[in-house]
Formats: C-alpha cells, sequence, structure tokens
C-alpha cells in the first residue's frame, strides 16, 4: 500500500482516483510558513482559528527544501548515524510514514513521552509530532536533554482551543458560583482535568489546583480518580473525550454543560452550572470531527460484518454506533487481537488507519472517511526540516528547541503523576482503551 502522501501525489497528478480535503496537500509545509497570516496548513483543521502567539516557523535553508526525497532519506540516514545514540527520534502514529520511518520508537504522545524519559542517553530528542507532545517530553525527559520540534508550526488545533488566559477565567467565573469550601465528603467544589492533548501551561494549571491529565486510554480511571475529590469536573480542551467516557461511565448528557469561553459563564445558567456533574470545553479535534453516523451506515451496508473501531475524540452520535471505541493503542491491539479475517472500518487519523492496513494484510482495514484528510498540524513535520535539524545537531547547533521553564514543569509533572499513580475501578468498558 502506497503512503499517504504518495497517494495525494498521485490523485494531484491525476494518475489516481480519490479525493483529497485541499489540493495544497501537495504541496511542501514551508509553503505555508510563509503565508501573511499564520494558518495550520492544508489538511483536517485548515478552517479551525489560530490563536494569537501560535508559533511561526521561520524559512528553512533552500537545499532543504529543494532535496528529493532520495537525497534526503541519504542525509537523514547519514547524520543519524553520525550522531549515534546521541540522538532519539520519536515519531507519533500520525505522522506520514516518510518520516516515520526514520523513528527510533512509534507511538501516542505518552507512549512517546515514556521513551523519551526512558532514552537518557540521548542528548537531543527529535519528536517527530505536535508542540504539546515536545512540551511533554521535556517535562519528563532528563535536565540535560533538549527536545526539539523539526517545525515550530507543528501545534495541535485541539490543544490550542484552550488557552491558559480563557481556562483562569473560566476557573474564577467558576469558583464565584461554586465557592471553595468541600462537601461533607470532603470533596472540593470542582476538579480540572486535561487531556494529555494540551499546552504545559493547561497541565500546570491542573497540578497547582488539584487536578490531573488524562490520556484517552485512561480518561475513565481519571474520571473515577477525579470524582473521589470533586462533585464535578472541568474537563478540556475534547469535549468529545469527556462526554463519551463520562456516557459510558453512566452519567447523563443533561449533566454535561458545554463552556465556550466567549461567553458569560461558558454560555450558561448558574443552576445548570450547579447541578452539572462535568463541564466539557468547548474544544474538538478537526481530524475526528470529521467521521459521521452516515461513514458507518455505509460502511455497515458495503461490507456485511465489518467492525467498526473509532476513536473517542469522534462525536458522541458516531462512538454510539460504532462497534468500539478507544484509543489509538486500542484500536491497534483490537486488530491485532482479531484471529480471523475481518474487515475492519477505521475512525482515526489516515496515516495510523493506511499503517494498519499494511501492518495486517491478512484484514480489509479502511478508513471511514473516504477523502484523505490528514491531521493538518502533523503533517507540517516533513523529510526536509527532519534532515534540517539532525545536520544542524551534527555540526553542534541545537534548532528548534521546546523549553518548558521549571515554574510550569514542576506543576505540570504534578498532574501528570497523578495520572501515573490512578488506579482504575470499576467502569463501563465500551470507551476504555487500556
Ligand atoms: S489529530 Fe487532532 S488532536 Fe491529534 S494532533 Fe491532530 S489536531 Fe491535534
Amino acid at each position: 500500500m502506497s503512503s499517504v502522501d504518495t497517494a495525494i501525489r498521485l490523485i494531484t497528478t491525476g494518475a489516481k482516483q480519490g479525493e483529497t480535503c485541499s489540493p495544497d496537500l501537495a504541496d511542501g509545509p514551508w509553503v505555508f510558513d510563509l503565508q501573511p497570516k499564520p494558518s495550520y496548513g492544508p489538511g483536517s483543521s485548515m478552517f479551525d482559528i489560530i490563536p494569537t502567539g501560535t508559533p511561526r516557523q521561520g524559512q528553512i535553508p533552500q537545499q532543504y527544501r529543494d532535496a528529493s526525497n532520495e537525497q534526503l532519506d541519504a542525509r537523514i540516514l547519514a547524520a543519524k548515524k553520525t550522531l549515534g545514540d546521541r540522538v532519539v527520534v520519536l515519531g507519533h502514529f500520525y505522522q506520514r510514514d516518510e518520516v516515520v520511518k526514520y523513528a527510533d520508537f512509534v507511538g501516542d504522545s505518552f507512549q512517546l513521552a515514556n521513551a523519551a524519559k526512558a532514552s537518557p542517553a540521548a542528548e537531543a530528542i527529535v519528536f517527530c509530532g505536535v508542540h504539546f507532545m515536545a512540551e511533554t517530553a521535556d517535562i519528563v525527559s532528563g535536565p540535560n536533554q533538549k527536545v526539539i520540534l523539526p517545525n515550530l508550526a507543528a501545534g495541535c488545533s485541539m490543544a490550542d482551543m484552550a488557552d491558559i488566559d480563557s481556562v483562569e477565567e473560566a476557573w474564577a467565573q467558576l469558583e464565584s458560583i461554586y465557592g471553595s469550601a468541600a462537601d461533607a465528603d470532603g470533596r472540593v467544589p470542582v476538579i480540572p482535568v486535561t487531556y494529555m492533548n494540551s499546552s504545559a501551561a493547561i497541565k500546570a494549571f491542573c497540578g497547582e489546583h488539584g487536578g490531573i491529565v488524562c490520556t484517552s486510554s485512561n480518561a475513565a480511571t481519571v474520571l473515577e480518580w477525579a470524582f473521589e475529590r470533586g462533585q464535578r469536573v472541568l474537563f478540556f480542551p475534547d469535549q468529545h473525550l469527556g462526554r463519551n467516557t463520562a456516557k459510558a461511565m453512566g452519567i447523563p448528557v443533561e449533566l454535561m454543560p458545554m463552556w465556550n469561553p466567549s461567553k458569560p459563564l461558558g454560555g450558561n445558567d448558574a443552576e445548570a452550572l450547579l447541578e452539572s456533574k462535568v463541564i466539557l470545553w468547548h474544544g474538538f479535534c478537526s481530524v475526528h470531527k470529521r467521521f459521521t453516523v452516515e461513514q458507518i451506515d455505509k460502511a455497515r451496508a458495503e461490507h456485511p460484518g465489518v467492525q467498526v473501531l473509532v476513536h473517542p475524540e469522534c462525536p458522541m452520535a458516531v462512538v454510539d454506533a460504532a462497534d468500539a471505541a478507544g484509543s489509538t493503542d486500542f484500536i491497534g491491539k483490537a486488530i491485532a487481537a482479531a484471529t480471523e479475517p475481518t474487515t475492519f472500518a477505521i475512525g482515526t487519523e489516515i496515516n495510523m488507519v493506511n499503517r494498519l492496513a499494511a501492518q495486517y494484510p491478512q484484514h480489509e482495514i479502511f478508513c471511514l472517511d473516504p477523502v484523505i484528510c490528514p491531521c493538518s498540524t502533523m503533517y507540517r513535520i516533513h523529510p526536509g526540516f527532519l534532515a534540517w535539524v539532525l545536520e544542524a545537531l551534527v555540526r553542534g547547533e541545537v534548532l528548534n528547541q521546546i523549553s518548558v521553564g521549571e515554574a510550569i514543569a514542576a506543576p505540570a509533572r504534578i498532574a501528570l503523576e497523578r495520572m501515573l499513580a490512578a488506579r482504575p475501578g470499576t467502569v463501563a468498558a465500551h470507551v476504555i482503551g487500556d
């Protein structure tokens, strides 16, 4: 099976049938770095609003923009060979194959943060993922290790939807309604819970306010932890992960108001907030928002017996219509566990789906979304950027370092450590990816 990049090029040259969400996907990411308005670039989050202050990537030297894939391949491999154990390259599941093939570890954001921690010999950690992942790697890695993001414009549109100023403002408004006194069981009015896909500042906020971090694998366990300590949860940035997880735990959706940071009280009345169990931040992932119940119905009609597996960042109706929902790790394990040839329709990022299809040729595996539309921000990492940062390391130069100051890193670490210490209880199984 050809990579997503190859498929896009074939489609744009007319050599292959199919569709992409943007013809601009055929261009190099540096084309978008030069646009006057900062943009997430072509792909799933291209229409999301970009907050001010989102990092921009300066122009990389011409030689990296002009190099062929073969030239970049030779340069990257030579630089990696020279650097040896002094560098570790991490590749997220959603990253393009043309970059993932150089990764020493491939995984989800949390697995990769652990891989960073488990590589103490590496002076440099090159993170082929997005900004919040590099921040997390910097928080958990050693003080002398430098974390590098090959393209500074590789953010995450979902993480960018919860900025620290809006979260602090929301917290102040909630305190004005709830006060800060604990109830008779010692539970405080509200516990902040942030998805791993959030800035270091948000993780630090949670660490400072008795809160915790979660992943899509352990969200139910983390919510249980939070309900042992609080009467309700403020969950950010992904409303869908929060809603799907809490619903599977038996919490009625009527008790999950949404918080829109641009409106007073998040667009709610005080009574709804007083009755609430989970307050959902108005955030979403544009990759997973593309999946629909109609796509599932079509897959079931065209492929009788198909197993539909989706990520819990998908809307609730999609998760409800699927056979199972869980993290990228859960989806991979569910396919690996199938002993008979099976047809799987998958609702997650296309690079990962294509890789699973290549890895398990005994099964028919396809993406629910018929249009090729990768994560825009993961797409910003291209082999040209990787060659650029690796060759700089060979010369002793550190480019694009992501560094989290200790004032933020220390409380963020507390929220991450609480997550690691949280233990699963008895929860509904449908949404849990462990
Ligand atoms: S797939 Fe969604 S949540 Fe993941 S990095 Fe891309 S925009 Fe962010």
